[in-house]
């Protein structure tokens, strides 16, 4: 492994939010009957004509704009001619020569720092239809709802080195895509995805070994474990002095390993031209404009502020800014908090990100507002109720609105603070454990623990923990 440095470039499709398809205006829909989004022009039939659905034009250059991509002003369809069932036009409609964005670049975080992973180009095309294959009969059936849907493909350049940048690369992309609310991300259905292309080659080898493309991993974990497999399976290949061969390799989740779909002969002569249907697209400034104005405050720009403006570390800025409905939820929570936002930080990276786990919620889904959690982790603050406490009622807060003020009273959750109540219990405890007691009082600070243990008991975990620290501290100096 030491001598090998690993390559890897991307190629991901990313499905619009569109409500119609590319070149029709059919539903983009998912999960409708069989062929119920269907037209004569998604269906390829013979005489009709596209029109092109300017939505996906915006979203390709917001995209374009959003991955400091040069935006073509002059960009225009190609014909990629494939013979396969689910392609009624025996064509895909797609970009070669005059891509929509060319030369842009992704900030990545990884274990030595930031990295900059260079995009080759952005291209509009039109997704294909699929084939189902029955499990009972001998027949196969063509679903044509998802032709012709619009898709982006981005293209990286061959920048990363391990299957962890790989997926840091995929992370910032799609979170970039979610921030600009052009696709839902959604990878187990398939409305992103990715192939990646694998090499290796000797340490300090300029040029690129052949490369294998990797594809139907729809979890970011695949992507992670397929490129582990492909990398040592080629490092295994060259040390027994053989060949990598350039091929499409298809992943098997359930094996954890990749397997040969087809060789280079057998790869496809496209014979892309431009598409006679569709005029060339020549883009007026006006429009670049307006639509660079539109852009939301991006994830690279808002991690670097959440560490300025809110005194966070890095890694707690960059967790917290992947999904805009989380930042969102921090921004507001921490601005109704008078206190460190590094508080409601870890309380949402660690109790809410396991309660959200744990029940399948998202934010959005939750009755309780940024505000209702400000307000719990101040009675924490405040000494009103322990952390224990605070995180048994946290759903009743977040996951259905409950009011935190109004829960601590309810159920008797607040703390006891109160000096003079507490002496008499500290004293109690002192009394019946003389020996661990001698034991605090000759230095040995383990044994405190055991103390505040059984003061916690007789105050059913009631006792504030830093007002009864204190005391014992001053009764067994
Ligand atoms: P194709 O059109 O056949 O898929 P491209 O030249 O467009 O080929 O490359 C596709 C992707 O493969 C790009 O992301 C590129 O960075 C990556 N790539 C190309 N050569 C290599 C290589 N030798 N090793 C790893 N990745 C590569
Ligand atoms: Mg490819
Ligand atoms: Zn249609």
């Amino acid at each position: 492994m030491a001598q090998y440095e690993v390559v890897i470039g991307l190629e991901v499709h990313a499905q619009l939010k569109t409500k119609s398809k590319l070149f029709c205006a059919c539903s983009t829909e998912f999960g409708n009957e069989p062929n119920e989004n269907v037209c004569p022009v998604c269906s390829g039939m013979p005489g009709v004509l596209p029109v092109m659905n300017e939505k996906v034009l915006e979203y390709a250059v917001k995209l374009g704009q959003a991955v400091h991509c040069e935006i073509n002003r002059k960009s225009v369809f190609a014909r990629k001619n494939y013979f396969y069932p689910d392609l009624p036009k025996g064509y895909q409609t797609s970009q070669f020569d005059l891509p929509i964005c060319e030369h842009g670049r992704i900030e990545i975080d990884t274990p030595k720092g930031r990295k900059t992973i260079g995009v080759t180009r952005i291209h509009m095309e039109e997704d294909a239809g699929k084939s189902i294959h029955s499990a009972s009969e001998n027949v196969s059936f063509v679903d044509l709802n998802r032709a012709c849907v619009p898709l982006l493909e981005i293209v990286s350049e061959p920048d990363m080195r391990s299957a962890e940048e790989a997926v840091a690369y995929l992370k910032s992309l799609h979170s970039i895509l979610r921030y600009l609310d052009i696709c839902d991300g959604n990878m187990e259905q398939g409305s992103f995805r990715c192939d990646a292309n694998v090499s290796i080659r000797p340490k300090g080898q300029e040029t690129l070994g052949t490369r294998a493309e990797l594809k139907n991993m729809n979890s970011f974990r695949h992507v992670q474990k397929a490129i582990e497999y492909e990398v040592q399976r080629q490092i295994d290949l060259v040390e027994d002095g053989e060949a990598v061969v350039q091929e499409t390799r298809l992943y098997n989740a359930d094996k954890g390993t990749t397997h040969s779909m087809r060789g280079k002969e057998e790869a496809h002569d496209y014979r892309y031209f431009p598409c006679p249907d569709l005029v060339p697209m020549v883009l007026e400034e006006a429009w670049i404009e307006k639509w660079a104005s539109e852009l939301p405050e991006l994830p690279e720009a808002r991690r670097a502020r959440f560490v300025g403006q809110y005194d966070l570390p890095e890694e707690a800025a960059d967790q917290l800014t992947a999904e805009r409905e989380t930042a969102d939820f921090f921004e507001a929570a921490a601005n109704a908090f008078d206190g460190e936002a590094k508080k409601i930080a870890n309380w949402l990276m660690v109790d809410v990100a396991r309660l959200l786990n744990d029940t399948g919620l998202t934010l959005a889904a939750c009755k309780g507002a940024p505000e209702d959690l400000a307000a719990l982790v101040a009675l924490v603050e405040g000494s009103t109720v322990s952390a224990r406490s605070a995180k048994d009622i946290l759903a009743d807060v977040l996951r259905d609105g409950a009011d935190p003020k109004a829960l601590v009273k309810e159920k008797g959750l607040a703390q006891e603070s109160d000096s003079g109540a507490l002496e008499a219990v500290v004293d109690e405890v002192i009394a019946e454990n003389p020996a661990e007691a001698e034991r605090v009082r000759g230095g040995d600070k383990k044994v405190v623990g055991f103390l505040m243990g059984q003061i916690m008991k007789k105050t059913q975990g009631k006792a504030n923990p830093g007002v009864v620290g204190k005391m014992l501290a001053q009764k067994l100096s």
